[in-house]
């Protein structure tokens, strides 16, 4: 019944600006090839259900993902989120399980990506998988060997960070800083403690393949380096993650990347997500407040997590609440009822929330747009307003929903009546009132007032919701 049309009708196209981790400012987009983008953000290592930390950078930058294709074209953008399905933290989940490996990472990486379907995540272009990309990992580590930047030693290959003069220009860390903090893993086969695994070796049921090192495994930052040249080249524009990857994990793949292809490669744009607290404090599961996204899911629509999400500023840190929650589930009520009202329509969404968007993805702003567009449409009860108020709403990936669906949606585990019953029971009453039998109209008003259903009578009939 709703189509966002509007998004094909815009006209000239605006300059994204975006914060560069890089340069610490905000620069203008200037893809590397003009009119096509390139994007890698680092997803999900495998081994257990995604929490509500690990689902703020998928919507994030899905929502960046969706205003690229709109100002480039979908055509024109290439979005790449990798699956890491090896790594010591899977292995150490087989341990304790009894779970084989390949049944632990295709659950999850499964549950992964439904999870992320329901909080109206678009998948990306490319989704590659680790352990698919072994043969390239190996040769860009042969690669580095063979440039003088990595050794091996004692079954491990090691990247050598002393080899790189400006090692550290993303996280702006000395070397003798690192090592002061304890950043960095000491170990006896390293020639210096901030020199980072590329492979190391793979004993008993451990995963790992052939290599010119023997038999063994790849380093995690070495996996986003090898997938991100295959699947973007050696020159893209936008990488992007959380903020707590900088450093060791961008870093190092900075450092194996631009030691490989040589200066001014790898990503232009480097774009990084704030924590997320949970009640004020940091969420751990030894303190049992790990919200897994699939649970969440079960008592909140995926659109009321996500513009709970979509409220702070993406570089700003996150505090989760219940409160949050129950603001957003308000704020959509009141948008879809908007469009209920209203009916269908195909404007542009405003160039406000547009603008607000280029401005380094000011979520909060184009939120408040949105406001002022349902304003508009409540006001003047307009199609073409409805139309604004969706169109500008999908670029958040919001209200892709029919009205009535939001409107009929209910937790997980709630006893109550069926949508078909309550169909039947409002047809039941409108006959009831066409008959003039008002008692009997009541009554089945009062019933379904006692299941959570309310009723409005409006001029195209009778429409409902659950309380
Ligand atoms: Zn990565």
């Amino acid at each position: 019944m709703f189509r966002v049309s509007g998004a094909a009708i815009h006209s000239a196209q605006m300059t994204i600006r975006i914060y560069n981790t890089l340069a610490r400012e905000k620069q203008a987009l200037e893809p590397v090839t003009p009119g096509r983008v390139g994007m890698y953000v680092c997803g999900p290592t495998v081994y257990d259900y995604a929490h509500i930390g690990n689902a703020r950078p998928v919507i994030v930058f899905d929502v960046l993902y969706r205003l690229l294709r709109r100002e480039f074209g979908a055509g024109n953008v290439k979005y790449v989120r990798n699956i890491t399905d090896v790594d010591d933290k899977i292995i150490a989940a087989a341990d304790e399980s009894g779970e084989e490996i390949a049944s632990i990472t295709a659950r999850t990486t499964e549950a992964f990506q439904a999870d992320m379907a329901a909080l109206g995540a678009l998948p990306p272009d490319e989704e590659p998988r680790a352990t698919g990309h072994i043969p390239e990992m190996i040769a860009l580590t042969e690669d580095l060997i063979a440039k003088g930047h990595a050794y091996e030693a004692d079954g491990h290959v090691l990247f050598d960070v002393s080899s790189m003069a400006d090692y550290g220009r993303l996280s702006r860390h000395s070397q003798d800083e690192l090592i002061a903090g304890s950043r960095v893993e000491v170990a006896p086969y390293k020639r210096n403690p901030t020199d980072f695994v590329l492979w190391k070796p793979s004993t008993g049921a451990q995963p790992g393949w052939d290599s010119p090192w023997g038999f063994g495994r790849p380093g995690w930052h070495l996996e986003c380096s090898a997938m991100s040249e295959k699947h973007l080249g050696i020159n893209f524009d936008i990488h992007g993650g959380g903020q707590d990857l900088i450093f060791p994990h961008h870093e190092n793949e900075i450092a194996q990347s631009i030691c490989s292809h040589g200066a001014g490669t790898f990503a232009k744009y480097w774009m990084h997500n704030g924590h997320l607290q949970v009640e004020g404090g940091k969420m751990s599961k030894s303190l049992g407040d790990f919200i897994a996204v699939h649970d969440l899911l079960k008592a909140h629509h995926g659109e009321t997590i996500r513009l709970a999400m979509l409220m702070t500023h993406y570089r700003r840190p996150i505090n989760w609440t219940a409160d949050g929650l129950a603001q957003a589930k308000s704020q959509l009520d009141g948008w879809y009822g908007a469009l209920r009202a209203a009916g269908e329509g195909d404007a542009d969404a405003s160039s406000a929330l547009v603008e607000a968007l280029s401005d380094d993805l000011n979520t909060p702003l184009a939120i408040s747009a949105l406001h002022e567009a349902a304003g508009a449409v409540n006001k003047s009860g307009t199609t073409g307003g409805a139309g604004a108020l969706q169109s500008g709403a999908g670029l958040l990936g919001l209200l892709q929903l029919d009205p009535d669906d939001w409107f009929k949606w209910q937790p997980e585990g709630t006893v109550g009546l069926a949508d078909g019953d309550v169909d039947a029971l409002i047809e039941e009453r409108d006959a009831a009132r066409a008959g003039r039998n008002f008692t009997r109209a009541d009554e089945i008003r009062d019933r379904l007032a006692e299941a959570g259903i309310l009723l409005e009578d409006g001029a195209q009939g009778t429409t409902w919701k659950r309380g």
